[in-house]
């Protein structure tokens, strides 16, 4: 009998680790990804080909007990043609949903997870109209295809509500014309303490398990360091974050990982976006946890048992590598566990990241110190 295969929608770092995790089950993987250059056909076999080619889906099919994604932007329509072929996890309407800005914080509401004020505009009357009623300042956002910060523009003045709609709407906006066509989102800018997320995996008979929230701190809106657990959160707000995206797992009849990105706003959490897939911010699970996010997420879309998220030390940090991966200095450092995702050095590309695990979070860690200095380092260029 030959090994179990999972197909992966996208080849990039994700893919790469979700295949790795995958190897020590016993289980392949078969990523599809429109480039040359995904790093998970290291790993994993790589089928080259552009979304819409119907032949490579037949040759990416062949064989498959089950698909998944590793990023959120691949066409709803390919994922509806796969879901009614296979077991496609997470499915249509997960992925719809994560796609769309507004569909997400809707669901959000109706879940009892509050988020920022916040206003569809597809029209400059509305999006004005939206401005005026949430009252400066305000953040808006294209609904979709938006990632790390990009298609954004925050709005303090008057003055500003014109040009940020035509910047948002125009041309060069990052993202397609359908991208574009689909409109923004407005939200009220809130004045968090700091950004926090959760991580839960729902298994294919509706079982849950949940990793503690963890702390993200993020520049130039791309994600640096997550700290988990996060520090100082009480059993009350812990209890309410994994309700929150239980309930939302629940509602979407979701199989995997899911990321719920949150603001801690005076002691209250606020719902921003969710990521229908493993997490950047559940990276340090692989040293951090029992089972990682990666083998959680395998676990569930495979139809395998979940694994325990009960973490192996009092405090993990997870430090990203943009610009350029200092492997051979991060190995230097003892207990520092690197990850190279064996991509080409490029300006603001997220290349790398290592885990430290602390045991005693109150002092403070040389090592953790070091890999702080060389990410900055790598950062410069
Ligand atoms: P997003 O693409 O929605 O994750 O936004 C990128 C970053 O912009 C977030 O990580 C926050 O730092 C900031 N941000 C987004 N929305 C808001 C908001 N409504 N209020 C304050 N900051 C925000």
């Amino acid at each position: 009998m030959s090994a179990p295969r999972l197909g992966i929608l996208g080849g990039g770092q994700l893919g790469r680790m979700l295949a790795l995790a995958a190897a020590r089950l016993g289980i392949r993987c078969r990523c599809w990804d429109p480039s040359p250059e995904a790093v998970a056909g290291d790993v994993a076999e790589l089928i080259c080909a552009p979304f819409d080619d119907a032949r490579a889906m037949e040759t990416f099919l062949a064989g498959l007990e089950a698909v998944t994604l590793e990023f959120e932007n691949v066409p709803v329509a390919l994922v509806e043609k796969l879901a009614a072929k296979t077991a496609m996890y997470p499915g249509p309407r997960a992925l719809s949903t994560g796609q769309d800005r507004v569909a997400e914080k809707t669901l959000f509401n109706s879940m009892g997870l509050e988020t920022p004020e916040w206003r569809a505009a597809d029209t400059r009357e509305s999006f004005e109209r939206a401005c005026t009623e949430l009252g400066l300042p305000i953040v808006a956002k294209t609904r979709r295809m938006g990632y790390d910060g990009k298609g954004q523009a925050v709005v303090r003045r008057a003055e500003d509500v014109g040009p940020a709609y035509a910047r948002l709407t125009g041309e060069g906006v990052e993202g397609d014309e359908t991208s574009r066509r689909a409109g923004l989102i407005v939200e009220k800018l809130v004045p968090f303490t700091r950004e926090l997320s959760i991580l839960g995996v729902r298994g294919r008979d509706g079982t849950t398990a949940f990793y503690p929230l963890v702390e993200n701190v993020h520049r130039a809106g791309m994600l640096r360091r997550s700290i988990a657990p996060a520090p100082g959160v009480d059993e009350t707000t812990e209890f309410h974050a994994r309700a929150s995206i239980a309930r939302v797992m629940d509602a979407l009849g979701y199989v995997g990982v899911m990321a719920v990105e949150l603001f801690e706003v005076g002691g209250r959490l606020l719902g921003n976006e969710l990521a229908p897939r493993v997490h950047n911010s559940g990276h340090w699970t692989i040293e951090g946890s029992a089972s990682s996010q990666f083998e959680n997420h395998v676990r569930a879309v495979m139809g395998l048992a979940l694994g325990s998220t009960a973490m192996v030390a009092p405090r993990a940090t997870m430090v990203n590598f943009i610009g350029r991966m200092p492997t051979r200095e991060l190995l230097a450092l003892p207990g520092v566990a690197a990850h190279d995702y064996a991509k080409l050095p490029r300006a603001g590309r997220k290349v790398g990241h290592a885990t430290v695990l602390s045991c005693d979070p109150q002092t403070p860690d040389p090592r953790l110190a070091e890999v702080e200095r060389l990410a900055e380092a790598a950062d410069k260029g």
